[in-house]
């Protein structure tokens, strides 16, 4: 397991780093099991190296001196500090170190006992809450969070923008909190940007949805804008915050050698003067002989725009309001920055994403080519702007393919517990999402679709995640065993994955066949094989060639997915198979529903199998030739005893 299960809103000039701080053998303890299974180095001072402490391949680092001292170093450097001290201590020690809370690193606190983590400061901005939920999994420990929003179930509206990688614009962020906290009207005004954040709201929440009818004017408390514009609140009136979602491609056209600062300016000068955010560029595009324009792309380089490149053939097909010969003639195209603009814009709201208008008008240009020049500098710019449908999230998203075991929470491996909690988005079949719900955390995509839409529940997730979110695809059991996992990566095969964007993690599961197997003893000590009776993808005649391979290898043998309503056949013929090969009284566990609250177990035998109900909810184990059973257990030998 590696830290990238720790996504924290990336923080710049910050590595994305964590830490852990432990001054005593008891909390050294209680912060190992999360240190190593994520790799975040746990520092100790040096008095504490010669004391007894566990080795649990932990990464251990010592500081000398003081851990004030030490903390000087350790703030700035790191993301989120995790500390195994009373509160009170680590008050004290951070207090001359906090700065603001869009910068300052997230602060947790477990208790030496290791029963709480708690998100002690940088809740939301700086993700405190989110590595106190996490850490707590790990220590089996129950998370304290104290804001207001995680108490009624709402995202926080200062990170309410991070999975689309929406920029925090000016305004009384303090204010508009202070307003939801005391459960006031909140306005949202949505000009731009992902809606799904709303579809994932509570039943209950405070925001009302654009103007209110004059009908039924009712006044706002507070108002929240998600808008390329650039708004200035007045002082005095309700306070007001402005998100930004990335939505502005910023078309640019220079003579060669232009400067940096000469771009910078005519892109903020054009902003200023059309009222457009700065934080809502989503990147800037232009023609490929551009491509090395040292002050494009050291501009690009500072401020994390991406320079998207295009070919003259590809501009000139674009129709534009200001085309010119003079352009024309010098490089093959009418138009640079117009046509770039609308390139660039048009081709991120294409973006695989299934609700996208498919329409031909997919950007709009929202300001149209302006020339700047400035006379102590050499060259000009010109600029225009476009606006894309769907904003670009600056991140890399993942596909977390998570296996939540039979059904049970405590049948859930607590790394796949962190991932389903951590993701932007869970994905999965309605059944199994509703079976980790208490897993999931405010503000979470939840999109739980019908059982039959595996394809289409795969094409979602990728598309999510080529968009930048991080996405769990949930399947009972394991992910990789008859789950999502193989279908997610064939489908990212087709789309020419290139192996990192998205990146992908899989995370294991307790299969049916362990805890089937687990509840009637130990069945599966020998070789052993799983068979699914589904004939949907797989054709009949290869089921029972399977079938007949692995009853006369005397492979003890589970199936899945054994019966269903319509499928009846399939468990007859399977038995037929077998006692071809096998006794009549060769052990059977039929087990149904494993770890949920409907569980039934049958231990029987070969020949009266079928006398048993058997669904789609049954795992059938069948033994092998040595399989006995012994006081209700099914035990297959490995040979300890003497020879099977
Ligand atoms: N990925 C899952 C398997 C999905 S195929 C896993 O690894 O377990 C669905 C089949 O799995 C069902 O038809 C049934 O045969 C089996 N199954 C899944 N959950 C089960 C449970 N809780 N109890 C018994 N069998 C189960």
């Amino acid at each position: 397991m590696t830290s990238n299960l720790l996504p924290l809103p990336t923080v710049e000039n910050k590595p994305n780093s964590i830490c852990a701080i432990a001054t005593t053998p008891a909390a050294f303890t209680a912060l190992a099991p999360f240190c190593s299974a994520t790799q975040t180095p746990l520092w100790i001072p040096s008095a504490l190296v010669s004391s007894p402490v566990p080795s649990l391949g932990l990464t251990v680092k010592v500081y000398e001196g003081t851990l004030r001292q030490a903390l000087e170093q350790l703030w700035p450097q790191h993301q989120a500090l995790v500390f195994g001290l009373a509160t009170g201590a680590v008050v004290r020690l951070i207090a001359p170190l906090l700065g603001s809370k869009a910068t300052d690193p997230a602060v947790v606190v477990v208790d030496e006992a290791g029963q709480f983590a708690i998100s002690l400061c940088g809740g939301h901005q700086g993700g405190a809450d989110q590595l106190a939920r996490t850490v707590a999994h790990y220590l089996e420990a129950t998370p304290v969070l104290t804001g207001s929003a995680h108490h009624r179930n709402l995202p926080g509206i200062d990170v309410l923008g991070t999975p689309w990688g929406w920029v925090r614009g000016a305004g009384n962020w303090t204010g508009v909190s202070a307003a939801i906290a005391r459960n006031q009207p909140v306005q949202v005004l949505q000009e731009a940007g992902s809606t799904l954040w709303q579809s994932a709201l509570p039943a209950e929440h405070p925001f009302q949805f654009g103007w209110p009818e004059e009908s039924n004017p009712t006044e706002a408390s507070a108002r929240v804008w998600i808008s390329p514009i650039q708004r200035r609140f007045a002082e005095e009136g309700p306070p007001k915050v402005q998100w930004h979602p990335r939505v502005l491609w910023v078309g640019i056209g220079c003579e060669r050698g232009t400067s940096q600062a000469l771009i910078d300016l005519a892109i903020t000068q054009v902003f200023a003067a059309n009222h457009l955010a700065v934080g809502a560029i989503a990147g800037i595009a232009t023609l490929d002989l551009k491509a090395d324009e040292a002050g494009l792309v050291g501009l690009c380089q500072e401020r994390g725009w991406p320079l998207r490149c295009f070919s003259s053939e590809q501009l000139k097909a674009i129709s534009v309001p200001n085309p010119s010969s003079v352009v024309q003639n010098a490089v093959g195209t009418p138009s640079v920055a117009e046509a770039a603009a609308l390139t660039a814009a048009h081709s991120s709201a294409q973006s695989v994403l299934a609700e996208a208008p498919q329409t031909a008008n997919l950007a709009e240009l929202r300001v149209t080519k302006q020339v700047i020049r400035q006379e102590d500098q050499p060259g000009a710019v010109t600029v225009a702007v476009a606006q894309a449908d769907q904003e670009y999230t600056g991140r890399t998203g993942n596909l977390w393919l998570v296996g939540t075991g039979p059904g049970s929470l405590d049948q859930i491996t607590p790394a796949a517990k962190a991932a389903i909690n951590q993701a932007d988005a869970v994905i999965g079949y309605a059944l199994y999402v509703d079976l980790i719900r208490p897993l999931l955390r405010p503000g979470q995509i939840v999109e739980a679709l019908p059982i039959t839409q595996e394809r289409q529940r795969a094409e979602r997730a990728i598309a999510l995640a080529h968009w930048g979110l991080t996405v769990a695809v949930i399947s009972s059991g394991d992910c990789g065993i008859y789950g999502m996992a193989g279908l997610v990566l064939e489908q990212l095969k087709t789309l020419n994955w290139d192996g990192t964007r998205p990146g992908v993690q899989v995370f294991p599961g307790i299969s049916a066949l362990q805890s089937a197997a687990a509840r009637v003893g130990a069945p599966l000590m020998h070789d052993f094989c799983a068979i699914s009776l589904s004939d949907l993808l797989t054709p009949w005649d290869v089921i029972q060639r399977r079938l007949e391979a692995a009853a006369q290898a005397d492979f003890v043998v589970a199936l899945y997915n054994p019966k269903s309503k319509t499928r009846t056949q399939q468990i007859e013929v399977a038995q037929e198979i077998f006692l071809r090969h096998r006794a009549p009284e060769t052990s059977v566990a039929l087990v149904q529903s494993v770890y949920r609250p409907e569980e039934s177990v049958q231990v029987t035998t070969l020949a009266e199998m079928l006398q048993h109900p058997i669904d789609m909810l049954t795992t059938v184990l069948i033994g092998n030739r040595s399989t006995f059973t012994y006081a209700g257990r099914v035990i297959t030998p490995r040979g300890y005893l003497g020879q099977v």
